[in-house]
Formats: structure tokens, C-alpha cells, sequence
């Protein structure tokens, strides 16, 4: 349910609203809005609850949540979530890219790389060193050494680190090395490890399913979010279609749609959503003109070389290339996400 309070209620009349829900065993999020304050109430709600809410002072209003995913709906916050990774806002003005290799291999490529994708205009920095392969027999990612590379790129280019964590006992670990933990396309409905991404205290970049609905992808941030963390991002990563040609289809209009649905920023991954580097340019710019809060972008060096995922990598004069794209599209023609919600149907 949402409390929507008269314009000008008073702190007083906001905490006695809390209150009453706190003795109804429910949790409330507040959200203090330019012309109005709306209180959220989340938990098992239950109809009868409505009158008592609508008698306390200062109520305009008592409307149910329609979404199964309360904290991560646009119901429940109807301004758009910021999530801060250093001085870098995903969610604010300007797109945010995320680049670097799909594997860590070594300090070299790694280094380079990461100089290579800052100097281009990245602003943090990726790479797998815990990494969920199809086959048992390629390469799995160099572990903490990989996150030790990881910090040692950071330093040499003030770049903070996004990198996956594939199961709840390497959290920890994890966690010491990253600014913003990575739950991948085939851990999107893990409970278990989302739940420890609720008690992490960083922010959470929550991939989505290769087969998993809007739904799906929004519940899994709510599990997230109810655990305590709020700081969640969401990436459009490709789900599998019938096409083979590409890897995964790119679904651009998740885009808008989640926009709509959520006030969580989304990002958006061409390279796993291609599988194909000569695709990755037109989609990156194809994401940012729908509205997309950032991109995740797999560069390497010597991509026929790449220990995994070389056909979908850019090399870093592609990477400049895409980056010359997306501030081109970013600067003119940039779907706004507040515009997004606004048009949307109830
Ligand atoms: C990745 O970004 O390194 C990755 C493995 O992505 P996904 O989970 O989307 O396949
Ligand atoms: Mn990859």
C-alpha cells in the first residue's frame, strides 16, 4: 500500500503514520517528493488495513502497490534512484561506461586495458576474476589474484571496480577488493547469494536472466532491497531467442519498460547481448538513445587472443570508437527517463 499525505503534512503526521505501520508488523519506505510525501507500506498488507491508515491525520490517500516488487517499483518511489560508485552517478545526467576485459589474464592486458579505456572516457572498470563458464574445461578466472590486479588498475587509473561474485562463500572476499559486486545472468535468481547482496553495504549490479521476465529481473532486485540494499543497478544483458545468429537478443525495449516500472537505474551490455564486437557499437548507441543509465563493455587488447569472449571484444580503438558514438547520441538525441515514467499508463 502507499500512504500519499496531504501537501504540506508535517514531520509529526509522517511519523505517526510510520508508527501505526511499525504496530502493524509492516515495514514502510518514505519518499519526501517536491509537492508531496508518500509512505510506502511493504510486507504482507491486508485490505482492512486501509481505513485505519485513512482516519490518521495528514492522509490524502491509501492506494494499493499493484506490483508483486515493492521497494524496486515506481509506485512505491517515484524518483529516480542515484546509485553513487566514488564521484561516478549511475542514474544521473550522463550515461556511465562500464569497460574492460571479460577475463582478467594477467597484469599486463589488464593495465592496458584499463588505461586504454579511461583515457577513451570509461568511468569504471571491469573484469571477471571469479567467472561462470559453460565448460568445466575453459578458463574459470585467476580468483583473488585477479582481484588483486583488479585494485592494482584502479590505483593507476582512479577507476572504481565492477566484478562478479559467483556464489554466497566468496562474498567476502569479493566485497574487500569491489565497488559495486557484479550478480551475474546465471545467478539472476540465486536467492541465496541476492539475499547476502542485501547485507553486502555496496552497491549491486544485478544482471538479467537470460531467460528471465521483467518480473523475474524486478523481483530479484526486491530481494536485494529487502535485505537492506538499495543501491541496486539493473543490466539488460541479451536473453536467448530463436536467433542464433547473435549470442543473445538485446532486448532495447527493456530499456524504457523498467524506466517505467522502476526507478532503478538500468544499464545496458552489447557485448553479451551480441556476442558480436562489429554489433556492439550500433546497439551501445541503440541503449543510450532509449534511455539507458550506462553501458558494460568488453574490451581487450588482442581479442583473437582472449582467453574468453574474444569475438564479442573491442579492441581499444573500438572502444574509442564507441565511446565518439555514444557521446554523439547522449549529447542529441537521449530518451529521458523521468519523460519515460511520466507517459506511462498507470
Ligand atoms: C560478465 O559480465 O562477465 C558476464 C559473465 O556476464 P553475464 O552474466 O551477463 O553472462
Ligand atoms: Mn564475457
Amino acid at each position: 500500500m502507499i500512504v500519499i499525505m496531504r501537501a504540506g503534512a508535517t514531520d509529526q503526521q509522517v511519523d505517526a503514520v510510520r508508527e501505526h505501520v511499525t504496530r502493524l508488523e509492516l515495514g514502510t519506505i518514505i519518499n519526501r517528493g517536491v509537492e508531496r510525501t508518500v509512505v510506502a507500506v511493504v510486507g504482507a498488507t491486508h485490505p482492512d488495513q486501509r481505513d485505519g491508515l485513512l482516519r490518521l491525520d495528514g492522509v490524502l490517500d491509501v492506494v494499493p502497490i499493484s506490483r508483486p516488487y515493492k521497494r524496486a517499483s515506481r509506485e512505491a518511489k517515484h524518483e529516480n534512484t542515484v546509485v553513487t560508485v566514488g564521484d561516478v552517478e549511475i542514474g544521473g545526467p550522463e550515461p556511465v561506461v562500464m569497460a574492460g576485459p571479460c577475463v582478467i589474464e594477467s597484469e599486463e592486458q589488464l593495465v592496458s586495458t584499463a588505461k586504454a579505456v579511461k583515457e577513451a572516457g570509461a568511468h569504471i572498470l571491469r573484469g571477471g576474476a571469479f567467472k561462470p563458464r559453460s565448460s568445466p574445461y575453459s578458463f574459470r578466472g585467476m580468483g583473488e589474484d585477479g582481484l588483486k590486479l583488479l585494485q592494482v588498475a584502479s590505483r593507476e587509473t582512479g577507476m572504481p571496480i565492477v566484478t562478479e561474485v559467483m556464489g554466497t562463500q566468496d562474498v567476502d572476499l569479493v566485497a574487500r577488493y569491489a565497488d559495486v559486486l557484479q550478480v551475474g545472468t546465471r545467478n539472476a535468481q540465486n536467492f541465496l547469494l541476492l539475499d547476502e547482496m542485501g547485507k553486502v553495504g555496496k552497491p549491486v549490479l544485478l544482471k538479467r536472466g537470460f531467460a528471465g521476465t521483467y518480473e523475474d529481473w524486478l523481483l530479484a532486485a526486491e530481494y536485494v532491497m529487502a535485505g537492506g540494499n538499495e543501491n541496486v543497478i539493473l543490466c539488460e544483458r541479451g536473453i536467448r531467442t530463436f536467433e542464433t545468429y547473435t549470442r543473445n537478443t538485446l532486448d532495447i525495449a527493456a530499456i524504457p519498460v523498467i524506466h517505467n516500472l522502476s526507478h532503478l537505474p538500468v544499464i545496458a551490455d552489447p557485448s553479451h547481448g551480441t556476442g558480436r564486437w562489429e554489433l556492439v557499437v550500433p546497439m551501445a548507441m541503440a541503449a543510450v538513445v532509449a534511455g539507458a543509465d550506462g553501458l558494460m563493455i568488453e574490451v581487450h587488447p588482442d581479442p583473437d587472443k582472449a582467453l574468453s569472449d574474444g569475438a564479442q571484444s573491442l579492441t581499444p580503438e573500438n572502444f574509442r570508437r564507441l565511446m565518439d558514438g555514444v557521446r554523439a547520441v547522449a549529447a542529441t538525441g537521449r530518451m529521458n527517463r523521468n519523460s519515460v515514467a511520466r507517459v506511462a499508463p498507470k
